[in-house]
């Protein structure tokens, strides 16, 4: 046995399932995951010493590889001082300012430790400002883990067969309401059947978590306007493609098009654990201490986390050329995979957003829910296990997006390539 399956065996007895959080026990997928043992660059290593070039980029947080050294040296410098005091700190002011002057539709911030909790906070502070209970969100979208959220969401909850997890009471479900992606006329009879009892609409709008699938433009105008037109807060998630898909996310793709409240996460904790949830100042000014609507954290705006995140914002938003290296990135990748797939006459529609990617092992397009769900599951894991022995790290679901860095060079890229295509020469 290996040192990797020797420990989650270990990991195992004294955590349910060996992990932290579903996805890592590669169950999707019927293998034992490689234990991590440390990051360089665009690599990942092994405790046996493999090396992976790194799809997953800890899930997105990792846009500048591991180790950038100004995240390193941020820390460094912070960790001298202390780890947290549970007091303000100018870290925090700094990192405020910096998302508030760099993001459209941001007037004001709250900093969280994950994107669940920012999702959870958004929800309660849109219920207070309507007076309504209900919510809707769409069916393959995945805002995290709270109780109302749990509900038909996408990525692990999906790839792991539980949409709809046990132990959410029904009565916080009854309060859930679940719409089509992309359809209108679906989220118009919702409305039109909930009056005046709807807070809210939260969506990604570039969803990552049923695969990559981005709202059409025809959608998120119509979503807007209907939202408005019913008194509905419309709460963007950006924890996946906030500074992903462009330095101001996916909001800056639908130009005019203003949510009320955002959620953040991944990107602006450079790899630490955050989240944050902004917007409308008139909703914002609702939170306590100001306001009537309480939440609250220990950890929240820690300054270790602050500093790898405002390190992490500060090099994007002064490197404009990171966001074109990566979508050249992406487009090179989705050419190799569609070449590939026609060279061996393997089925794939692959899904780009800027340099959000995912594949899908079908010929049929696809912009829902239903359309990721018919894609062959059973060829992803013959795909995935070959691409690992080839020493390249993928979400271990074709449900996830494919998460590139800015470390990663031409050579690597065609390293993947190359793998692509001798992976689908002897897909069954
Ligand atoms: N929203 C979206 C869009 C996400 O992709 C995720 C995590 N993958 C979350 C919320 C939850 O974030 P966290 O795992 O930090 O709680």
């Amino acid at each position: 046995m290996n040192k990797s399956s020797a420990y989650f065996e270990r990991s195992k007895g004294v955590m349910p399932g060996g992990v932290n959080s579903p996805a890592r026990a590669f169950s999707s997928v019927d293998m034992d995951p490689p234990f991590i043992e440390r990051g360089e660059g665009a690599y990942i290593y092994d405790e046996e010493g493999n090396k992976y070039l790194d799809f997953v980029g800890s899930w997105g947080p990792l846009i500048l590889g591991h180790g950038d050294e100004d995240v390193v040296k941020g820390l460094e410098e912070v960790i001298k001082k202390g780890t947290s005091f549970g007091a303000p700190t100018k870290i925090e002011m700094e990192m405020a300012e910096l998302m508030v002057d760099s993001l459209p539709n941001v007037e004001m911030v709250r900093m969280v430790n994950s994107g669940t909790e920012a999702t959870m906070s958004a929800l309660r502070l849109a219920k207070a400002f309507t007076g309504r209970s209900k919510i809707v969100k769409f069916e393959g979208n995945y805002h995290g883990h709270s109780d109302s959220l749990l509900i038909k969401a996408g990525s692990g909850a999906l790839t792991h067969g539980v949409p709809d997890s046990l132990g959410v009471p029904e009565e916080i479900g009854r309060n859930t309401l679940t719409a089509n992606y992309n359809d209108l006329d679906n989220l118009k009879a919702i409305f039109e059947a909930n009056k005046e009892e709807i807070a809210a609409v939260i969506i990604e709008p570039v969803a990552g978590n049923m695969g990559v699938i981005s709202m059409t433009e025809e959608f998120a105008r119509g979503l807007r306007a209907l939202t408005k037109e019913h008194g509905i807060i419309l709460i963007y998630d950006e924890v996946m493609s906030g500074f992903r898909v462009s330095f101001q996310g996916a909001q800056s793709l639908y130009p005019g098009i203003a949510p009320d409240l955002i959620c953040y996460g991944k990107i602006i904790g450079g790899g630490l654990p955050v989240g944050a949830f902004g917007g409308r100042k008139d909703i914002m000014s609702m939170l306590g201490p100001i306001g009537p609507v309480y939440q609250a954290g220990t950890l929240s705006g820690n300054p270790l986390a602050m500093r790898a995140g405002f390190e992490t914002l500060n090099k994007l938003g002064k490197n404009p050329e990171f966001y074109k290296k990566l979508e050249a990135m992406a487009e090179k990748l989705e050419q190799g995979i569609l070449q590939a797939g026609e060279r061996h006459r393997i089925p794939v529609t692959v899904n780009r957003v800027g340099a959000m990617i995912s594949l899908f092992f079908t010929d049929q397009s696809v912009r829902d829910f239903n359309g990721a769900n018919a894609a062959d599951q059973q060829r992803f894991k013959t795909y995935f296990k070959a691409m690992l022995e080839e020493g390249i790290y993928l979400p271990p679901s074709q449900f996830e997006a494919l998460f590139l860095n800015v470390q990663m060079t031409e050579e690597d890229l065609n390293q993947a390539i190359s793998a692509i295509d001798r992976v689908f020469s002897e897909l069954p």
